[in-house]
């Protein structure tokens, strides 16, 4: 892959990292809940509603950790090449999902 490509999914991905971690500080600062809770019904819909929001992080969290380890790819001058079968991941879905780790053939597996 040229300089000029690895620049612009570079931009792509730190523009995707910057969007998520703003995500997760946004879930972040709803943790305070409970403090008005005057029904056992509501405190399981809180919980239900907290453990709901702890996933969303978690996944938010991955997306992150792979944003993370693409840019790794792009330092190293790996970025593009399919960790299952070597091949250069096509163009279309890293302008789709920049932080793909494999090809389309070896993501339809
Ligand atoms: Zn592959």
């Amino acid at each position: 892959m040229d300089t000029k490509n690895l620049a612009h999914y570079k931009t792509l991905l730190e523009r995707q990292k910057e969007e998520l971690l703003r995500e997760i500080a946004s879930h972040a600062q709803k943790e305070d809940f409970g403090s008005d809770v005057d029904s056992s019904d509501e405190a399981t819909d809180e919980a239900e509603e907290a453990g709901n929001r702890l996933a969303i992080v978690e996944s938010l969290k991955e997306d992150v950790g792979e944003i993370d380890s693409a840019l790794e790819k792009i330092r190293r001058g790996t970025y593009g090449v399919c960790e299952r079968c070597g091949a250069s991941i096509e163009e279309e879905v890293l302008t789709t999902a920049p932080e793909s780790a494999v090809c389309r053939s070896c993501k339809k597996k």
